[in-house]
């Protein structure tokens, strides 16, 4: 399909370094010319240094909105006019929308963790879960099933002391533990949980033999895992599930519902195709192997 922009086509884009390699422009254009939206959307290199001058340029240039990625996803918090509650206390944001030469900015990555999981029809509210790692993706993963009502939330880490602020952070959102996770008590735990997520880049192409040091004899066949890692397509984390007869989900929802989520702000469409934003990004991330 060929698209012709004009004068009236509104601009949207993401701003990083490096971001040859994102797969953002690929997703949101595939969707924005199946919707017949009139918008494009372009990587633009930013380097660190350079953030300033790159949102004085995004404004004047009339831009729509953003997506925000390594290294500016807690930088850009400054340059915002208006940050929303969620992304405040996730302490990232993804997305900005330009509104009347304002900036408003959000984070995503929580509406795509947790949408992801109805396509599993699994709901949190009032079950058992266990994070594994407490980095930048897992406060908006902890955020969301704390928020979707997760009734108690098990946080196991290589570094207690370092996840400890993380904990505090969110412990006024409800029940929240953190352990070490070779400790006895958490792999005790694990045997009663209903959903285990991996946060963790182990297991991330290219280093696809590694994994966290969970032991699926003792994980309850009906416990759901996940892994956020979308490349390779099934983790060895998720490859051991299988095996176990868990459900599994990787990272390629979450990644697609946080663009959809981003697109819905700037476009104010509430009918984005998310099953077609996942389905090109799959398709990219097969071409890119
Ligand atoms: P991050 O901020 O660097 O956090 C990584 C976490 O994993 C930290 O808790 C870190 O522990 C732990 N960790 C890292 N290397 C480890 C190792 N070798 N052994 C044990 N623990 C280790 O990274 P992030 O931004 O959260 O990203 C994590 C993963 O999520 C990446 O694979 C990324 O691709 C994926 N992700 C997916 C999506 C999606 O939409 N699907 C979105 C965002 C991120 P320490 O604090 O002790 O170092």
């Amino acid at each position: 399909m060929s698209v012709i922009y004009t004068g009236k086509t509104k601009n949207i884009g993401v701003i990083g370094y490096p971001i040859q390699h994102s797969l953002s422009p690929v997703i949101q254009n595939t969707v924005l010319q199946n919707m017949d939206l009139d918008y494009a959307y372009i990587a633009m290199p930013v380097k660190k240094g350079q953030l300033g001058n790159a949102v004085t340029g995004l404004k004047a240039l009339n831009f729509t909105g953003f997506n925000v990625t390594i290294p500016h996803k807690i930088n850009i918090i400054p340059y915002l006019d208006y940050i929303d509650d969620a992304a405040k206390l996730i302490g990232a944001v993804n997305t900005v929308v330009i509104k009347d030469n304002k900036m408003y900015g959000y984070n995503t990555d929580h509406e795509g963790f947790i949408n992801a999981l109805s396509t599993i029809n699994f709901s949190v509210k009032n079950k058992i879960a266990a994070v594994l790692g407490a980095g930048g993706a897992a406060r908006a993963v902890i955020y969301s099933l704390l928020k979707a009502g997760v009734k108690k939330l098990y946080i196991g880490v290589r570094n207690r002391e370092k996840a400890q602020k993380t904990i505090c952070d969110f412990s006024a959102l409800g029940e929240i533990h953190v352990y070490n996770w070779l400790d006895n008590n958490f792999t005790k735990f694990l045997s009663k949980i209903d959903l285990l997520v991996n946060t963790t880049p182990l297991g991330m192409y290219p280093y696809i033999e590694e994994m966290p040091p969970v032991d699926f004899n003792q994980i309850a066949s009906r416990t759901v895992i996940y892994d956020i890692i979308y490349t390779p397509e099934k983790t060895k984390f998720l490859l051991e599930a299988e095996k176990n007869h868990n459900i599994i989900l990787n990272g390629e929802y979450m990644l697609a519902g946080q663009g959809a989520a981003a697109l819905q702000k700037w476009t104010g469409s509430h009918n984005i195709d998310i099953d077609l934003m996942r389905i090109a990004l799959h398709k990219a991330l097969l071409e890119k192997i």
